[in-house]
């Protein structure tokens, strides 16, 4: 069984039939290529039915059986399943104690809940540039931004790519700092052989409807730390002590205690149901990630104007997304033409991400300007997203191809 028969199998809707390049007529309009659409086959569906039958919705078996199996599968002691990964980076700084007058170290390229969070518990976000080849934070550059209020060290394993972490935990473990991995895009990757998630102190996944292991909405918090653990865990469900979730059942007691003011973040047993079915799979949906940045890259790196993403010699790369950069020497087109161009193709490009210092609201509540990040402002104004996921067949690749080229083609200087 092929790919394409693979994914067609397992659809749940006709909206794709048809797809791909009618190369009888060109006035037929190609089908659009989605971004990043969810690929959900079956066996999920029926082990969410199974779920909604069994009597116990919220937190339970399931998302137990969910976090022991994510805990093995990455290679750490612990995981605790919560509502988002922006809730399980909030709970990892709550748990370390980082508050007011605390400092917290991140990079200004990601989604802006990295820096929300931090802003949450109260503590100061500091923005360190990022290098120019993998788009992560510049480990080269943290030491000048630690200063005597630095609690924490906020790395973005950008598109899928681990950050240089020996690095990074070094400085930290020479600073006494806590190194909390924003890990949204790298369920999956590897850095020196080890899987992310089993490499740092905390480590935060999310399974958001676009990400590489989806249960719709959800996250993950990995550490190899005990006491974390469970303070990350009883944070996360009203500060009840832990196994309270329990109680309604036949070895639960009514009794509980809360010890601390906490937050209602817990994973339902229908996000686990489909949590535990994905992560069964994520090493062939990986390999077909894999496979496919591969095609892009062997296809587009001799494409004028187009730079193809650059890869570590030292990580398994994730590749929750692909991003190209165009080289404005060789292009006599913008990037929003450019983009504009491949959506009127059908085909479903992105930007990741507007630096978050550029916002309105952290431009003003952080006082940076938008040349103090040189390297994040010019690969920002050159970067495109191509569209990456399970759902797309050999054929929407290749017309992703076509389509890249065809524009550069045309608007090489
Ligand atoms: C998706 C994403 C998040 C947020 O994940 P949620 O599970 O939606 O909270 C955080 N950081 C990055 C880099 C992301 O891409």
């Amino acid at each position: 069984m092929n790919w394409d028969d693979e994914v067609r199998g397992g659809e749940v809707s006709s909206e794709n039939e048809g797809r791909g390049i009618d190369r009888g007529s060109q006035e037929k309009r190609p089908e659009y290529i989605p971004f990043a659409p969810p690929l959900i086959s079956e066996d999920e569906i029926d082990e969410v039915v199974d779920t909604l039958r069994s009597g116990w919705l919220t937190t339970g078996p399931k998302t137990k059986r969910f976090e022991e199996e994510f805990a093995r599968y990455v290679g750490s002691e612990h995981a605790v399943a919560v509502s988002s990964c922006t809730a399980a980076m909030h709970l990892a700084l709550v748990a370390a104690g980082v508050g007011p007058g605390d400092e917290v170290i991140t990079t200004p390229f990601t989604f802006v809940s990295t820096v929300n969070v931090i802003l949450h518990v109260g503590a100061t976000p500091v923005f360190v540039d990022i290098r120019p080849d993998t788009f992560n934070i510049d480990a080269k550059r943290i030491e000048a931004a630690v200063t005597s209020r630095t609690k924490a060290i906020l790395p973005v394993h950008y598109a899928g790519q681990p950050c240089d972490m020996e690095a990074l935990l070094a400085l930290a473990a020479d600073r006494d700092l806590l190194v909390v991995e924003d890990a949204a895009h790298a369920v999956g990757a590897e850095y020196c052989g080890k899987k992310v998630g089993g490499i740092g102190d905390i480590t935060c996944f999310s399974f958001y409807a676009t990400k590489n292991l989806t249960t719709g909405e959800g996250g993950m918090v990995t550490t190899a730390h005990d006491d974390m653990a469970e303070r990350i865990r009883i944070l996360s469900l009203h500060g009840m002590h832990r196994d309270a979730w329990k109680r309604y059942t036949a070895q639960g007691s009514w009794f509980y205690e809360v010890v601390a003011p906490g937050y209602k973040y817990n994973m339902s047993d229908i996000q686990a149901a489909l949590g535990l079915r994905q992560l069964e799979k994520l090493d062939g949906f990986q390999d077909r990630r894999r496979s496919i940045a591969q095609r892009y890259s062997e296809r587009l790196g001799d494409v004028p104007g187009i730079e193809i993403p650059y890869v570590s010699p030292d990580v398994r790369h994730a590749w929750h997304l692909y991003v190209i950069q165009l080289n404005p020497a060789s292009l006599a087109i913008e990037r929003e033409e450019f983009i504009e161009e491949l959506k009127a193709m059908g085909i479903g490009v992105s930007v990741h991400f507007i630096p978050v210092h550029l916002h309105p609201y952290h431009r003003e509540a952080l006082g940076y300007s938008e040349e103090d990040f040189p390297v994040t402002g010019s690969v920002y104004r050159r970067v495109v997203s191509l569209p990456i996921s399970l759902r797309m067949t050999d054929a929407d690749i290749d017309r992703t191809i076509e389509a890249v080229s065809l524009v550069a083609h045309r608007s090489a200087r």
